[in-house]
């Protein structure tokens, strides 16, 4: 299976290149396709040889993106819309990445794929408009919302804790958002598994994939200081005690089960997964 990823550098991007000795892989970085450019990545779609292209890059900054919201939504909805169109026009897949802000992030309920979207800041607004890009294409896809998501690279959570955890003995983290957290490693596999699928056919739509069990950001927290062996104890705090220009949704469990059910992908134990990650990290 040839596969084309638009991405090189980020969390998931870098766990797709690491299975490239399974699947016949081919990275777009910055460099050979700037998202802010659609036409771009259409054309570097239309002269591949791929069988399926996965979209692994992204706007991810939350909080800036509420100054920038017309360059978050090039890169995020108008590119991706460009690339489905250009997959739909050689009849192959499009594998696109969004995200549990596309809700509202209200009540206790997990978010069904077909739950009705509200979102509730610019970046959640820009990742929305990509998937009903993704959708208007009119080609073969699959949508993965995902959440939290984590790796030994780049800019995350679990890098932040253990960064704060070697100069102070106590933390304080929000515990009133809840979801759950995602290694970039299993969304990577998730993406790999549903993309063969894909190509053989599979119907596609939109799913969802999150690590289990949910928790919130303070309970991650405090598996990240027991696992590494820190020390650093974490109070918990509500979200209004600690502002950020972005909204965050207090909901962010997602029901996984049709993704189960049509690919057969069960939710991973995150925990797990933090071992994994703090062993590529060496602690
Ligand atoms: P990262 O923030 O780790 O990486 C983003 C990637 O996008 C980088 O490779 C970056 O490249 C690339 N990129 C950004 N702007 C451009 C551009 N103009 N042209 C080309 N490449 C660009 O992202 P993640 O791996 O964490 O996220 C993967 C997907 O998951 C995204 O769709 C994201 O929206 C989604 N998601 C992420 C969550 C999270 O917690 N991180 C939660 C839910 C969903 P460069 O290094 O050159 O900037």
């Amino acid at each position: 299976m040839r596969v084309i990823v638009f991405g090189q550098t980020g969390q998931v991007a870098r766990e797709l290149a690491k299975r490239s000795a399974q699947f016949d892989i081919t990275a777009l970085g910055r460099a050979e396709a700037d998202l802010s450019d659609p036409a771009v990545c259409a054309k570097a779609v239309a002269e591949s040889n791929a069988d399926v292209v996965i979209n692994a890059a992204a706007y991810t900054a939350v909080d800036k993106a509420e100054d920038e919201e017309a360059l978050a939504t090039s890169i995020n909805a108008e590119a991706p819309g460009a690339m489905a169109r250009a997959c739909a026009a050689k009849a192959i897949p499009f594998l696109h990445i969004s995200t549990d802000y596309v809700f509202d992030g209200q009540g206790e309920n997990p978010w069904r794929p077909d739950t009705p979207t509200a979102p509730q800041n610019a970046y959640g607004r820009s990742k929305l408009a990509g998937e009903n890009a993704v959708r208007a294409a009119g080609g073969a896809h699959v949508i993965l919302r995902t959440s939290w998501v984590f790796s030994s690279h780049g800019n995350n959570f679990v890098k932040t804790m253990l960064r704060l955890a070697q100069t102070r003995d106590q933390l304080t983290v929000v515990d009133d958002q809840i979801g759950g957290p995602t290694a970039a490693g299993d969304i990577a596999d998730a993406l790999l598994k549903i993309a063969s699928q894909m190509v053989q056919g599979a119907q596609g739509g939109t799913y969802h994939f999150s690590g289990a069990p949910e928790a919130s950001w303070a309970d991650f927290a405090r598996e990240i200081s027991a696992q590494s062996g820190s020390g650093t104890t974490v109070a918990g705090i509500p979200t209004r005690d600690y502002p950020t220009p972005a909204i965050r949704p207090l909901n962010s469990r997602m029901d996984c089960s049709a993704t189960a059910r049509d690919f057969g992908i069960t939710q991973p134990d995150w925990r797990q997964s933090l071992a994994q990650v703090l062993r590529e990290l060496n602690v």
